[in-house]
């Protein structure tokens, strides 16, 4: 089942599970606008190459909407569909006034020079520019793009605009980005994981963990985990795979990732096959990279007690039935990955106030905000006497409809 499909299945589940009108659940599955774009640039060496750009703008009737703008060779218009939906409810969860987009660019960002990434940034924002905007969609940081990338989309829409720096998040801390928001997802993640534990009576320091990713997401996690006095035994990247039952030292795997661009080849842990990552013994498993990863194929193997997606749509309908009868608690990615979109939202507001933040205020926000959407989580988990997942989508599906409906449809 593609990320679509999946992310339909389960709007439809939570909207059957709040009894949701027919009318509002069929205009909330039809994004409100799609946008695909050629985007063709000159390559260092004076050829010319074509790409395809997407923006999907899913809804926004509780805000501007938001979302990353992703480079990745997977990229596909119904993948795009799937996350920007999954941002609509997630911006819902943790209660941030804004709806939800999605955007990428087919390409494989490492084989293109940094001039080259410059060009296809800057030719994508000169074909989006009239559809973005501080009060309409806001774009950040997602797989393959980063500060660097948000600057370049601030500078080129702000030659059409005039000076917008809560036109994107995730910006660069000297152009107005927020302190705090390159670990937010990271941190987020943590905070969601600890709000979990605390309900089981664990917390991290009593736990081992393995960690899928080692980029922006994995990497924070993996740091603050290690930091909290958690043990990581296993951690994977696209380069590679080590565990070390013992713990791994994450500051230096991290030195020794910089050094070298890989995993592989740590003093401080054995070489293992990548494929073995999501079925290694841990108590708690988070996934950081790519969707789907968890499927009928491996879910039996899981030996986790607890999956916290910090990827996002990791886990497909399948895995999640067979892992909820093996007992696994999960913890959904439009909950645990929010922690990223509420620091994005952070910034809009410093940016828009003009006033900046210090580092300690925007953790302390980001704890009470991911504290504070477990709990209402766990509310209508007891009231709808669902798992996890429908907890946060019956949360998020119904605060975006009551908003749906207070606007009315008038014509
Ligand atoms: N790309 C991140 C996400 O998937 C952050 C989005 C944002 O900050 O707008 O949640």
């Amino acid at each position: 089942m593609n990320a679509l499909a999946a992310t339909n299945r389960n709007f439809r589940q939570a909207a059957r599970i709040l009894g949701l009108d027919s009318k509002i659940e069929r205009s909330l599955l039809i994004p409100f606008r799609e946008i695909k774009v050629e985007c063709t640039i000159p390559k260092d060496d004076g050829s010319l190459v074509s790409y395809v750009g997407f923006r999907v703008q899913h809804d926004n009737s509780r805000g501007p909407m938001k979302g990353g703008i992703r480079y990745h060779p997977e990229v596909d218009p119904d993948e795009v569909n799937a996350l920007a939906q999954l941002m609509t409810w997630k911006t819902a969860v943790v209660d941030i006034p804004y709806g939800g987009a999605k955007g990428g660019i087919g390409c494989v960002p490492k084989d293109l020079s940094t001039s080259e990434l410059e060009r296809l940034t800057r030719v994508f924002t000169q074909k989006i520019h009239d559809l973005i905007g501080v009060n309409t969609d806001v774009p950040a940081p997602d797989m393959g793009t980063n500060s660097q990338t948000m600057a370049w989309i601030l500078d080129e829409y702000s030659k059409f605009h005039g000076h917008s720096p809560a036109v994107v998040t995730g910006k660069p801390v000297d152009l107005g980005g927020s302190l705090g928001r390159d670990a937010a997802t990271g941190r987020g993640v943590v905070y969601a994981t600890e709000a979990l534990l605390a309900e089981h009576g664990k917390s991290i320091k009593d736990l081992t963990f393995a960690i899928q990713g080692f980029g922006n997401v994995g990497s924070w996690a993996a740091k603050l985990i290690h930091e909290k006095g958690g043990k990581v035994v296993a951690v994977s990247d696209i380069t590679g795979a080590v565990k070390n039952p013992k713990g791994i030292d994450i500051l230096a795997l991290l030195q020794h990732k910089e050094e070298t661009g890989r995993l592989s080849d740590f003093s401080g842990a054995d070489a293992m096959n990548s494929n073995e990552l999501l079925t290694h013994e841990c108590d708690v498993l988070i996934p950081c990279a790519l969707g789907g990863v968890l499927n009928r194929e491996n879910a039996g193997d899981v030996r986790a007690k607890f999956i916290i997606e910090a990827a996002n749509h990791p886990t497909d309908p399948e895995a999640d039935e067979i892992l909820s009868k093996k007992g696994v608690t999960i913890l959904p990615d439009i909950y645990a990955n929010a922690g990223g979109v509420t620091v994005s939202y952070f910034e809009w507001v410093q940016n828009i106030q003009g006033f900046m933040w210090d580092e300690e205020k925007v953790n302390r926000e980001l704890k009470k905000y991911m504290t504070k959407a477990f709990h209402n989580i766990k509310g209508l988990c007891k009231s709808h006497n669902c798992n996890l997942r429908m907890g946060a989508f019956t949360l998020g599906v119904n605060r975006v409809a009551r908003a749906t409906s207070l606007r009315g449809w008038e014509a």
